[in-house]
């Protein structure tokens, strides 16, 4: 994994120029000097870097294959796309993506009563909304206020429930009209088929959502006889997130082809769009072994306008306009997160630790000439005598022949020897070797929270790829566990054999190492928690001049330690003043260091909950490193 599964998962968005890891993309700076560009201005801790040239580069892609699909069979109908709200609605990454997206006529889709009104004042007058999920009265008003407003939006019915509170809204808000305006309707169909992979609950029998065969035909009786049946225009389902495989999708489509069809022959005659939902998955994997997605966008693209094509002309009806809702194709791959290595803990097992005696027993007498000595003709013979022999000085330390200064001389010294060992034998790649390097795994200290920035990791297993931003150009030697910086043991990414991670062997006291984390920008901001109180990390956004020169834009802080605990409802006056009190009435210390503490306390609260040093600051670099 030579340069950590980047053709697999990279997506050409980055390239790796000599020893850093850049953006493929007009000046293609490295992710490290935009890195130190911010960290230059004060911010430490980890970065999210948000880079909106991928998100348009996504939506062109998709509104692009549909366009060649459509040409390709001769497709009547139009193509539509939506972004799902629920998968990223921060501020930042809403605003590019309304920003990219103009001319596609993009629109957004709305989940919530709080995500409706970014949909309502983000979607330009005319661009689809569609609003899915369980909603109640004031929710489905909210649709018909938006509908006042000009809004292009559908409201999709859930179950027969929703449809009768849509009808008696309806009623509401029109009653005096002479010309009604009410939203677009969708149904939402319970599919019989169902999708796969971890996040597979959406679709199927068992799913939360969407109305029966029998509930179809009540609905559409209920539509007609409130005369809302001109309005109900859109069929919808959504079979679940991340789909690997693309025969479910196939299925489910033939099986809303026929439902589209079915209720358009009764008389919903103003029934043209199949809304596909999300589902389109991102390839995650570094490794070909573990591939996620087993289709192209142009075959699912070719599918799906193929079958509705077949479809319609079978049941001889129109060909429905094509709507799809996906969410994790778009923003995935948007922002990277950049964390700084805080510590590479077997770092305690260095040379400058060692504390040799005048007179050394002779086994660890030996021990250091092996390691002075060991080259690359006799470094198989020489590691092996070094696990020889510590396996007796162990032995010697349980019967009481050595004392504790000879066993952490001992550890460090075979420590030291396998990994030269591996240096010296790192083009062989034997088996034997590799167990080795299971055995010295370095963990590295990274200055992030797992549960903040991957939940999916932490809830779901799911992989994201890693790899550091520079050093490209040595062979990284290190199987390396990843440590984040809450006190909970699930905040580890652990060395996995089969899918191994290695990283270099960084001395941190000489220079900074920093890792990045891709294709996080679906799901995993909103998703995050605050375990531990670590918040959501600074974050920029990456833009692109003309001259093709980068720009860092919209910086943003993660919170301060006082903001932190205002949101959880603490009172930060009575916490100001107890911090105060006890300072000033503290009877251990002068008036004079009194003033300082308190200004040093100020000084603390207003910065954010990560790291800022580590504990071996350099003393070449004295500062603050992470
Ligand atoms: C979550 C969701 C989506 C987005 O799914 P992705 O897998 O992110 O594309 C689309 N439509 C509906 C109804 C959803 O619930």
């Amino acid at each position: 994994m030579k340069n950590f599964g980047l053709n697999i998962w990279g997506d050409d968005n980055f390239i790796i120029d000599g020893d850093t890891v850049n953006i493929n993309y007009a000046s293609k700076p490295s992710l490290l000097s935009i890195t130190e560009e911010i960290r230059e201005k004060g911010y430490k801790g980890p970065l999210l870097l948000r880079f909106p040239h991928l998100i348009e580069k996504q939506i062109s892609t998709l509104f692009n294959t549909f366009a060649k699909a459509k040409k390709e069979f001769g497709y009547q109908g139009n193509f539509h796309a939506v972004f799902p709200l629920k998968v990223n609605q921060y501020p930042n990454f809403i605003n590019a993506l309304m920003e990219v997206s103009e001319g596609y006529d993009y629109g957004l889709e709305a989940g919530s009563k709080a995500e409706l009104i970014i949909a309502m004042t983000k979607t330009p007058l005319g661009a689809p909304i569609t609003v899915n999920g369980f909603k109640d009265k004031e929710m489905i008003a909210l649709c018909f206020i938006a509908a006042k407003m000009g809004h292009n939006i559908t409201v999709t019915i859930e179950g027969i429930g929703e449809l009768k509170t849509i009808i008696q809204v309806h009623e509401e808000f029109n009653q005096q009209s002479t010309s009604p305006i009410a939203p677009k309707i969708g149904v939402r169909i319970r599919l019989h088929s169902s999708g796969i992979g971890i996040w597979a609950k959406s679709g199927g029998y068992t799913s939360k959502f969407g109305l029966t065969s029998t509930e179809l035909l009540e609905a559409y009786e209920m539509l007609k006889e409130h005369t809302l049946l001109e309005n109900l225009w859109m069929v919808h389902f959504h079979i679940g997130s991340q789909m690997g495989d693309i025969a479910p999708l196939k299925k489910a489509l033939r099986e809303a082809g026929n439902i589209y069809a079915e209720l358009k022959r009764r008389g919903a005659t103003a029934l043209s769009a199949i809304n596909i939902g999300g589902g389109l998955a991102v390839e995650y994997s570094q490794h070909t072994a573990t591939q996620e997605r087993n289709y192209s966008l142009n075959e699912f693209a070719n599918d799906v306008v193929y079958l509705m094509q077949e479809i319609a002309k079978r049941k001889k009806v129109d060909e429905p306009d094509i709507f799809t809702e996906s969410g994790r194709y778009i923003a995935a791959a948007h922002s990277v997160l950049v964390a700084p290595v805080l510590e590479l803990f077997s770092q305690e097992y260095n040379e400058k630790c060692l504390r040799p005696k005048k007179q050394n027993p002779p086994l660890i007498q030996e021990l250091f000439d092996l390691f002075a000595t060991i080259n690359r003709t006799n470094a198989r013979e020489y590691l092996h005598d070094a696990l020889d022999h510590m396996e007796s000085l162990l032995t010697l330390f349980d019967l009481g022949y050595i004392d504790l200064e000879d066993r952490s001389n001992t550890e460090i010294l075979v420590n030291l020897i396998i990994k030269k060992a591996i240096f010296l034998l790192r083009d062989e790649g034997t088996d034997e070797l590799k167990k080795l390097q299971d055995r010295i795994q370095e963990r590295y200290l990274i200055n992030f929270s797992a549960f903040q920035s991957l939940p999916d990791f932490w809830g779901l297993g799911q992989h994201f790829p890693i790899m550091p931003l520079n050093h490209l150009s040595d062979k990284p030697t290190n199987p390396a566990s990843i440590w984040d910086i809450t006190c909970d043991s699930d905040g580890e990414i652990g060395f996995d054999r089969d899918l191994p991670l290695y990283l270099h062997d960084i001395d941190l006291s000489k220079e900074e190492y920093f890792l990045g984390f891709f294709l996080t920008g679906a799901y995993q901001e909103v998703l995050g928690m605050k375990h531990n109180l670590f918040t959501h990390p600074t974050e920029a956004v990456i833009t692109f001049d003309t001259e093709g020169k980068h720009h860092i834009e919209h910086l943003i802080e993660a919170q301060n330690l006082m903001d932190v605990l205002d949101d959880l409802d603490y009172d930060t006056g009575i916490i100001d003043k107890a911090l105060k009190y006890r300072i000033e009435e503290s009877t251990l210390i002068t008036p004079d260091e009194k003033r300082e503490l308190l200004g040093k306390i100020y000084l603390y609260l207003s910065e954010n909950s990560y790291l800022k040093t580590i504990q071996a600051i350099s003393e070449s670099t004295q500062g603050e490193i992470a």
